[in-house]
C-alpha cells in the first residue's frame, strides 16, 4: 500500500482519490476549495473552483475522420466511454449521486467533416454511441444543417461532487483543507510527509504558462427540460442547456471566452442566451411561457493550450509528481478516464521505482 496525497478536490481530484484508493492505496486529499451546496458557494471568493459551475453533462466530440489512434482527440473520445460506462454505473447502484440519463440532442448549423462523414453505423459500432439516430430534416430547428441523438448522461455538478467526497472519505480517505503554494511545499508538510507520490488536481496548476481561463456565462432557470440540447453555430456561440434535476434547475449557455476575467454576469446576455434556447426549443418555456431565473453564472474552465497536462514528473530531490489538469469545457465527460490514467501512471511509477513505500 503507497501513500498517496491529491491536491484538489473538484471532479477531477475527487474521482482520482477513489480510483487510487480502490487500487488499495491510503489518500489524503488538500485543497482550498470542497464541494459543498451550490446555494451557498461564493461566486466572489470561489470562482476560481471550477466544478460548482460547470453543466455538467456528457457531450461527445467526435474525433475527425483519419485522427490516429494515439491523437489527442482519439483519446479524449475514449475517455469520455469510460466516463460514461462508470457514471451509467454509479446512477444504477446511487440514486443519490445525482446523474440522470438522457437524450441528447447535438445540432450543428456548419457541419464539419466529424460530422457530415458519419453515419449511424460508425457512430454506434466506432464510437460508441448508444441508441444514435439522425433527425429528419423535418425535425431540425430552423437554421440547423445536420443534428443527431444519442443516450447522455447528465449531473447535478455539487450533488455529484458531494456524493463522491462523501464515499472517499467513508472508505478512510483524510481530508486536508489548506492552501498551496508550491507542490513541493506539501513534501515538506509535517501532518503529510512522508507520502510516496503526489497528484496535481488542482485545475490550473501551479504557474503552468500554457494554462489559461476560457470563461463561460451561463444562467440557471427553474424550468425543466428532458433532454439536453447543443447547438453550435457558425459563428462559435452555441446554445444549449444541461439539465442538473435533483432540485437544480437547468442550466441554459453559454458562452465560451479565452482570457475573459470579468467575473460580473452579463443580464443583456443573460437574455441574449434564454431568447436563443426559446427559439430552438419553445417547450422549455412550459405552461407559463417564460423562464424562472435562480442565478446567473459565471465560470473559469482551466484551459491548457495542446491539451489536458497528464503525466508524471520526477521534480526536484527524486519526487514523484502526477499531473492531471487543464481539462477545460471536459472535466466532467472525461473525469473517469482521467482517474483511470492516473491510477495506470501511479502503479507503473511503483512498479518500475520498486519505491520504498513511506510506512503508515
Ligand atoms: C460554464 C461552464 C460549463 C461547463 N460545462 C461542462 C459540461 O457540461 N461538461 C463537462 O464535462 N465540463 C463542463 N465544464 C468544465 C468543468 O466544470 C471543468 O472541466 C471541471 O470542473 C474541472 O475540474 P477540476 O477538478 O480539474 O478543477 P476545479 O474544479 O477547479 O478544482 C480544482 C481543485 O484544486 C484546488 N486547488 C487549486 N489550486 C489550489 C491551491 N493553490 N491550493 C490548494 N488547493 C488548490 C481547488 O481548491 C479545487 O479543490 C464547464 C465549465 C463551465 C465554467
Amino acid at each position: 500500500m503507497a501513500r498517496i496525497v491529491v491536491i484538489g478536490a473538484g471532479v477531477t481530484g475527487l474521482s482520482c482519490a477513489l480510483r487510487i484508493q480502490e487500487a488499495g492505496h491510503s489518500v489524503t486529499i488538500v485543497a482550498k476549495d470542497f464541494p459543498s451546496g451550490f446555494e451557498t458557494i461564493d461566486s466572489a471568493t470561489q470562482i476560481n473552483f471550477t466544478s460548482p459551475w460547470g453543466g455538467a453533462h456528457n457531450r461527445f466530440i467526435l474525433p475527425p475522420p483519419g485522427a490516429a489512434s494515439d491523437s489527442q482527440e482519439a483519446r479524449e473520445h475514449a475517455m469520455s466511454l469510460l466516463t460514461w460506462d462508470e457514471m451509467r454505473v454509479l446512477h444504477d447502484h446511487h440514486p443519490e449521486a445525482g446523474i440522470t440519463f438522457m437524450k441528447a440532442h447535438d445540432y450543428f448549423e456548419a457541419p464539419e467533416p466529424a460530422q457530415t462523414t458519419l453515419t449511424e453505423d460508425k457512430a454506434r459500432n466506432e464510437f460508441g454511441m448508444k441508441e444514435f439516430r439522425f433527425h429528419t430534416k423535418e425535425e431540425l430547428p430552423e437554421g440547423v444543417k445536420l443534428g443527431y441523438e444519442y443516450q447522455t448522461w447528465c449531473v447535478n455538478p455539487m450533488v455529484y461532487c458531494a456524493f463522491l467526497l462523501r464515499r472517499f472519505a467513508y472508505r478512510g480517505g483524510k481530508i486536508v483543507k489548506r492552501e498551496i503554494r508550491d507542490p513541493l511545499e506539501v513534501f515538506e508538510m509535517k501532518d503529510l510527509a512522508p507520502f510516496d507520490v503526489l497528484v496535481n488536481a488542482s485545475g490550473i496548476g501551479f504557474g503552468d504558462h500554457d494554462v489559461f481561463i476560457t470563461t463561460g456565462q451561463t444562467c440557471l432557470v427553474a424550468n425543466p427540460c428532458p433532454v439536453s440540447i447543443t447547438r453550435i453555430n457558425a459563428s462559435g456561440m452555441g446554445s444549449f442547456n444541461v439539465s442538473r434535476n435533483f432540485e437544480g434547475g437547468t442550466i441554459i449557455g453559454g458562452t465560451k471566452i479565452p482570457n475573459y476575467w470579468n467575473p460580473n454576469p452579463s443580464l443583456e446576455l443573460r437574455e441574449k442566451l434564454l431568447s436563443n434556447f426559446a427559439a430552438m426549443y419553445p417547450d422549455i418555456l412550459g405552461p407559463d411561457g417564460k423562464f424562472t431565473v435562480i442565478r446567473d453564472i459565471v465560470g473559469r474552465r482551466p484551459t491548457r493550450k495542446g491539451g489536458m497536462r497528464l503525466e508524471t514528473e520526477i521534480a526536484q530531490g527524486n519526487r514523484c509528481i502526477i499531473h492531471a489538469y487543464g481539462l477545460g469545457g471536459r472535466g466532467y465527460e472525461l473525469s473517469w478516464g482521467v482517474a483511470d490514467k492516473v491510477g495506470k501512471l501511479l502503479a507503473s511509477h511503483i512498479g518500475s521505482t520498486g519505491t520504498t513505500l513511506a510506512k503508515i
